[in-house]
C-alpha cells in the first residue's frame, strides 16, 4: 500500500525536507479535504492516495477535513460516506478529523486582522458591479471603497456579521493590487453575506469566508506542510501565499498543484453525478455503473485495485483521460489472483446424459483457486441433468464452431466428455433440451484413449444448482466523452449499460456466497454478490469485469 514510485511532488518535499530546506526537520503533513457535497468518486481516490499515500511514504501524517465553508448544500450523510469510503480505500486519519468551519472564528480574526492592517476593506459594489469593473488585460480593476479609512471598514464588517445585511450588499475584499495580471489578486472577495443556515454551525455565521481565504488558514491552522491540490488552484496559490504571509496564522504550507484525473465514458464532478442520481438515470450514488466509490465498491472493485490503478497512472502536471478499460485491467489482475473459480450458467439450456443412470450422483473435487492452493477444494455435483449455456450447443453449426452440435464431443469441464446426440425443441421450434452421451471412461475430463477434444464448456448440475439473477453492466456513457465541449451529458448515456438476466443456474457452492468476496464464473467474467438486492432467497449477481481484456498497453 506504500506509495514507492517517486513523482514531482516527493521531489519537490525531498528538497524541502533536505539541509537548509523550508520544512527542514519537519514531519511531513498533508490533508484530504473533501466538501461534503455529494459521495467520493475515483477521481477522488486519486488525491485520497497522493495526500495519505505522501504521507505514509515520509512516515508523516495526513489529516481528514471536511471542507463545509459553504452553507447551503452539506449534508451529514455524506459525511459518513466519505468517512466509510477513505476506510474502505484502507487510509486512516486516526483521530484527525476536523471540519473547516470550527475554524470560522479564527478566519474572522484574521480578516480583522487584514482589515487593521490596511490590507481589506468593505465593499459596497454589488456582485454586478464587482463584474464589472473587474478591468481587463490592461485595464485594472476598480473599487470606490478601496480606501475607505479601516475604522469604517471595521464597523462594517462587524455589523455584516451581526446581520444587519441582506445578501450581496457588501463584501470584505483583500487590499492586494488591482492591476494585476493574475485576476484572482485584483482585491479578491474574502466574505460575503449569506444568510443560510449551515449543517454544523446552524444560524451563527450570516457571512461565509471564500475558498482562497479559508483554505490557507485551515491548512496553517493544522500545522499541514504540504497542501497537495488539483492544477485549478495554481492560479490562486499567489493569494494562498498572501494569505498566509499576511496573517498572524501559526504555520505555513506550501501549496502544490497536481493534474486531475479524468476517465473515459464517464462523468467526475458532483454535480453531473448528483443529477444522475436525483433525476433517476441510476439508482443511486452507490449503483454499479457509478464511478463513485461505493458504486465501484458495490461493482466488486477491491481497495487494492484501486490504489493499484491510482499508483499506476502516476501523478503529473498535465492533464490527460486514463482510459476507462485501464481501470478494468487493474481490476481483473487483482481478481485473477483473489477470485474462486466456479461454474454458472447464465443463459441456460438443459442438457441431459441420456446413458447416465437416473437418480444417481457423484461429486467431483475441484480447486478454488489454481492460483492460490491455500484456498482449498470444495465438491460439485453431477448428475443426468445439467445446464449449459444456450449458446454452447447449435443445431446446425456454422464454420468454426467446436462446442455441442449433434456428432460433436465437448469436456465439460472438470467432469466428462460428452457427445451430443440430439436436441429437444417446442412447438415453436426453439431448442429447451440438448442430448447427449457421456464417456465412462473420461472422469476428469480426459478420454483414455488420448483422443482430442477441441472444447470445453462449463456446466451446472441442475438437481443442485440454485436459481440467481445476473447483471452484466456496459458503460455508463456510450460517448467516450461526454463531458466534452458543450455536450448534454444526459444524451450520452449508454441505452445498454445494464443488461438482467433473470433465471440463471449456479452451482450448489455460490448459495453461501457473500460480499465482498469475488468469483469467478469461468469464461464469464468476475462477478460478486448485489451487496444491496441480494438475499440467500433471490441471489444476485453484480459483473464486476468480463474475462477479455480490452486494454490496449
Ligand atoms: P467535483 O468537481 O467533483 O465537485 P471538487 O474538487 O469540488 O470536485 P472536493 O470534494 O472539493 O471536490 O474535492 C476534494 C479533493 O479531491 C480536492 O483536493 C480536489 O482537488 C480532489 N479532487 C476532486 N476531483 C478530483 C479528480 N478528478 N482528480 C483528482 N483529484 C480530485
Ligand atoms: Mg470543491
Amino acid at each position: 500500500m506504500d506509495e514507492k514510485t517517486s513523482n514531482f511532488i516527493h521531489e519537490l518535499i525531498d528538497e524541502d525536507l533536505a539541509e537548509g530546506g523550508a520544512y527542514e526537520g519537519m514531519k511531513v503533513h498533508t490533508r484530504f479535504p473533501p466538501e461534503p457535497n455529494g459521495y467520493l468518486h475515483i477521481g477522488h481516490a486519486k488525491a485520497i492516495f497522493i495526500d495519505f499515500g505522501t504521507a505514509q511514504k515520509y512516515g508523516g501524517l495526513c489529516n481528514l477535513r471536511m471542507d463545509d465553508t459553504n452553507p447551503s448544500k452539506e449534508d451529514t450523510e455524506y459525511v459518513d460516506a466519505i468517512k466509510e469510503d477513505i476506510r474502505w480505500l484502507g487510509y486512516d486519519w486516526e483521530d484527525r478529523f476536523y471540519y473547516a468551519s470550527d475554524y470560522f472564528e479564527d478566519m474572522y480574526g484574521f480578516a480583522v486582522e487584514l482589515i487593521k492592517k490596511g490590507l481589506a476593506y468593505v465593499c459596497e459594489l454589488t456582485p454586478e458591479q464587482t463584474k464589472e469593473m473587474r478591468g481587463t488585460v490592461g485595464v485594472p480593476a476598480q473599487s470606490p471603497y478601496r480606501d475607505r479609512p479601516i475604522e469604517e471598514s471595521l464597523d462594517l464588517f462587524a455589523r455584516m456579521r451581526a446581520g444587519e445585511f441582506e445578501n450581496g450588499r457588501m463584501t470584505l475584499r483583500a487590499k492586494i493590487d488591482l492591476a494585476s495580471g493574475n485576476f484572482n489578486m485584483r482585491d479578491p472577495v474574502l466574505y460575503r453575506i449569506n444568510h443560510a443556515s449551515h449543517h454544523r454551525t446552524g444560524d451563527k455565521w450570516c457571512i461565509y469566508p471564500m475558498y482562497d481565504f479559508a483554505h490557507p488558514i485551515e491548512d496553517a491552522m493544522e500545522h499541514i506542510t504540504h497542501s497537495l491540490c488539483t492544477l485549478e488552484f495554481e492560479d490562486h496559490r499567489p493569494l494562498y501565499e498572501w494569505v498566509i504571509a499576511n496573517t498572524s496564522v501559526p504555520s505555513t504550507p506550501r501549496q502544490i498543484e497536481f493534474a486531475r484525473l479524468g476517465i473515459n465514458y464517464t462523468v467526475m464532478s458532483k454535480r453531473k453525478l448528483r443529477k444522475l442520481v436525483e433525476e433517476g438515470y441510476v439508482s443511486g450514488w452507490d449503483d454499479p455503473r457509478m464511478p463513485t466509490l461505493c458504486g465501484l465498491r458495490r461493482r466488486g472493485y477491491t481497495p487494492e485495485a484501486i490504489r493499484t490503478f491510482c499508483e499506476r497512472i502516476g501523478v503529473s502536471k498535465t492533464a490527460s483521460t486514463v482510459e476507462y478499460a485501464f481501470l478494468e485491467h487493474c481490476l481483473r489482475e487483482d481478481l485473477n489472483e483473489r477470485a474462486a473459480r466456479v461454474m454458472a450458467v447464465l443463459e441456460p439450456v438443459r442438457l441431459t446424459i441420456t446413458n447416465y443412470p437416473e437418480g444417481k450422483t457423484e461429486t467431483f473435487l475441484v480447486e478454488n483457486n489454481p492460483n492460490r492452493p491455500e484456498d482449498g477444494e470444495r465438491e460439485i455435483t453431477f448428475s443426468r441433468n445439467l445446464y449449459i449455456e444456450d449458446e454452447d450447443f447449435m443445431e446446425s453449426p456454422v464454420p468454426k464452431y467446436f462446442r455441442l452440435f449433434p456428432g460433436n464431443e465437448v469436456r465439460l469441464k472438470g467432469a466428462y466428455v460428452v457427445k451430443c446426440t440430439g436436441c429437444v425443441k417446442d412447438e415453436n421450434g426453439k431448442v429447451v433440451e440438448v442430448l447427449a452421451e457421456y464417456d465412462p471412461e473420461s472422469r476428469g475430463g480426459d478420454p483414455k484413449d488420448g483422443r482430442k477434444i477441441k472444447s470445453t464448456i462449463h456446466w451446472v448440475d441442475a438437481d443442485t444448482a440454485v436459481d440467481a439473477e445476473v447483471r452484466i453492466y456496459d458503460n455508463l456513457f456510450s460517448d467516450p466523452d461526454p463531458d466534452g465541449g458543450d455536450k448534454d451529458f444526459i444524451e450520452c448515456l449508454n441505452p445498454l449499460s445494464l443488461q438482467v438476466l433473470k433465471g440463471c443456474k449456479v452451482e450448489h457452492s455460490l448459495k453461501d456466497a457473500k460480499f465482498p468476496n469475488s468469483y469467478q464464473f469461468m469464461r464469464k467474467g468476475y462477478f460478486c454478490v448485489d451487496n444491496r438486492d441480494s438475499s440467500p432467497e433471490h441471489l444476485v449477481f453484480n459483473r464486476s469485469v468480463a474475462l477479455k481484456d480490452s486494454f490496449n498497453k
